[in-house]
């Protein structure tokens, strides 16, 4: 008889033993998430210090922290020149002025109009946009002559419906045109282009249908 007794009552301790630990285990995991909740605070309150100092101290820090400023510094030049690389071989510049993205052979920027680069035309292929060599009568990359201003394809209806707008002003980048082969407007046998693109009348660029000038020769279109 005392051997049952003995056996429940050590059943009922082991019992009592494993609820006594579950609830050591629940209440050990409470507070580790609250430790790591206090801990996440203090990190971002660590950030945020940080951040500041540099912003405020960065340039003439503190020699015992002048180490990691520096370092905060130079891995922020590091990013920036990396994000420079992946817009230069994705084809993109940046806009010194407003800071918007823009395409690398753009001569002005579609977000603020700054002039990006000076339009050199004569050392320019109008067709490709290719760097010309000084003496060079046509383009070593497209092939096509030098002085002559890109010829919209013909189009067999006489009057197509996009006629894009062109005042015929002068202006600085104007490829010199063949004057024997080609009328001086040539825009009314402009192939429609395809929806949402259009084409600069003037130097051939090829834009989209919301920008209102032309970004590589600067036409308002
Ligand atoms: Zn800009
Ligand atoms: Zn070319
Ligand atoms: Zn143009």
């Amino acid at each position: 008889m005392s051997f049952f007794n003995d056996l429940g009552k050590k059943i009922s301790e082991t019992s009592q033993g494993a609820v006594n630990k579950t609830k050591a285990m629940a209440e050990t995991s409470r507070l580790n998430s609250a430790i790591n909740d206090c801990k996440n605070k203090i990190d971002m309150a660590y950030m945020e210090i940080g951040n500041f100092y540099v912003n405020k101290y960065g340039e003439n820090p503190n020699p015992e922290v002048a180490d990691k400023v520096n370092m905060i510094k130079e891995l922020e030049g590091n990013i920036k020149n990396m994000q420079e690389e992946i817009r230069k071989i994705n084809g993109y510049a940046v806009c010194p002025k407003c800071g918007k993205t823009v395409r690398n052979d753009a001569f002005f920027c579609d977000g603020c109009g700054e002039k990006l680069r000076s339009q050199e035309p004569d050392n320019r292929c109008a067709f490709c946009g290719a760097t010309l060599q000084p003496n060079a009568s046509f383009c070593t990359k497209c092939g096509k002559p030098r002085n002559a201003a890109p010829q919209p394809q013909p189009q067999p209806q006489p009057q197509p419906p996009y006629q894009p707008p062109y005042g015929g002003q002068p202006f600085n980048g104007q490829p010199k045109m063949n004057v024997d082969s080609q009328p001086v407007n040539n825009t009314e046998n402009v192939k429609e282009p395809a929806p949402a693109k259009k084409i600069c009348p003037v130097c051939g660029y090829e834009l989209d249908a919301s920008q209102e000038i032309c970004l590589r020769c600067g036409e308002k279109l």
